[in-house]
């Protein structure tokens, strides 16, 4: 056992807790019952607020102007700050919360002023999204999506050099536990010559990471990838909720418009890269043959460490199956490890051209299928376009989701015999359309 094994805290709920334990500590927006939003730190059941840390003291030097950055409603300013404050926060919440610290009785005499039980709390948006950019780095879902359509020639040939994205749309981006309206849009059926206005048929789930950018750069001035993980704040999960029948009328010539920016659902504890940095690893080989990234996205360092080992899982529950009070049931399990493109690559990318990025961006990584079906990132995946319907314990079944389903996102890292680092979930419910 190493001694990152051993980081115990005498909040007792941190304790082996699969999500946050002291080796965790990500940051996120929150409030108790009539008080304003402020930033926190989820610690096993509870929210440390950061304003009362502050203001009893707590926290000195850079560690204190984190805190600082995080009194509004959003953490935007402590993005700004980049790596240095953020580090230092860390640092010093480990020291007072672990269990050997001598000055322990003090901040529990703080009580729930400090340590606030989760459950009691509502968790918003951590961030106000001025930009919010969707890429598509999922090589097996773009290769998946790819032969739906074109059955012999599945990748375009861009697909290697160019980390493919789009625009998407900020305003729309909502918190995990919201619900989400089915939307009407354009679709045209099959055989049809003329299109219909009408509920979205088709509508998915797509399984993402999202990427929080932190100080960013000066118009026209691209960050070179060497330099482009200091520019992400931290991760969550994404689900980029999709109509695939809206999606297939309008994307050509210019890519999903309506299909895409009805919602999509944020998970709200940010996790950080600090608490990621021991499930960094070297970014998997590329299929020989393909070509190597041009020399603006290929460095060294970032090849060897700038993959990220994390287990993704998406989980589905219908109305009927709560009603029965059947558990919500696994129908993927993939991983970070399906990305073609790193982090880096891709901030390094939406930089290349003098774009600028500035704290509280957001970026989709892309739905993260993995090869095998067990592992698809969408329902138009999983059900090859609804050919194969799934079945549900229930003894439903699905092509794509129906009202009142929900969909769950999970994800966790571990080593064996390490502490495992969890992001909660990012949920979301489907209601009916508009009458
Ligand atoms: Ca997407």
């Amino acid at each position: 056992m190493n001694i990152a094994n051993t980081l115990e805290s005498w909040v007792e709920s941190a304790n082996g807790h699969a999500d946050f334990s002291l080796h965790n500590l990500p940051l996120g927006v929150f409030s108790r019952a009539q008080q304003s939003p402020r930033g926190g730190v989820a610690i096993g059941d509870c929210i440390l607020d950061l304003g009362t840390a502050l203001q009893a003291g707590l926290l000195q030097g850079d560690a204190a102007r984190a805190a600082e950055a995080a009194q509004g409603d959003s953490l935007n300013p402590l993005f700004a700050l980049g790596a240095g404050p953020r580090r230092a926060l860390r640092e010093a919440l480990q020291s007072l919360l672990a269990k050997n610290n001598p000055a322990q009785q003090r901040l529990r005499d703080l009580g729930e002023a400090l340590l606030a039980p989760m459950a009691h709390c509502t968790l918003h948006m951590p961030a106000r999204v001025g930009d919010y950019t969707d890429f598509y780095v999922g090589i097996h879902h773009a290769t998946n999506v790819g032969k739906l359509f074109r059955p012999d020639n599945p990748l375009l040939p861009n697909y290697k050099y160019v980390p493919i994205g789009y625009h998407g749309r900020a305003s729309s981006l909502c918190v995990s536990g919201s619900a989400v309206r089915r939307p009407y849009g354009q679709t045209l059926k099959p055989g049809a010559s003329e299109p219909e206005f009408v509920p979205a048929r088709r509508l998915d789930y797509e399984l993402e990471i999202g990427i929080w950018i932190g100080p960013g750069n000066e118009l026209g001035t691209p960050i070179d990838i060497a330099e482009a993980d200091a520019h992400v704040a931290g991760f969550c999960l994404f689900n980029d909720w999709s109509a695939r029948d809206v999606q297939a009328w309008e994307y050509q010539p210019l890519g999903p418009f309506l299909s895409k920016s009805f919602a999509s659902s944020v998970s709200p504890w940010v996790v950080t890269p600090e608490a990621l940095a021991p499930f960094r690893c070297a970014q998997p080989a590329r299929p020989q043959g393909d070509p190597q990234p041009l020399p603006y996205l290929r460095d060294a360092r970032d090849q060897r460490q700038g993959a990220l080992d994390i287990q993704l899982e998406v989980l589905l529950s219908s109305q009927a199956m709560r009603e029965q009070r059947l558990a919500p049931q696994r129908i993927a399990l993939s991983s970070t490890l399906n990305m073609y493109w790193t982090v880096a690559q891709m901030v390094a990318h939406h930089s290349a051209n003098g774009c600028n990025l500035r704290p509280g961006d957001l970026f989709g990584s892309g739905t993260l299928s993995g090869p095998t079906p067990d592992a698809c990132g969408s329902l138009l995946e999983l059900t090859e376009g609804g050919k194969h319907p799934l079945t549900l314990a229930s003894g439903e079944t699905r092509t794509f989701l129906e009202d009142g389903d929900e969909v769950i996102l999970r994800a966790r890292c571990q080593r064996e015999g390490g502490p495992s680092i969890g992001f909660g979930e990012c949920r979301g419910v489907v209601l009916p359309a508009l009458a």
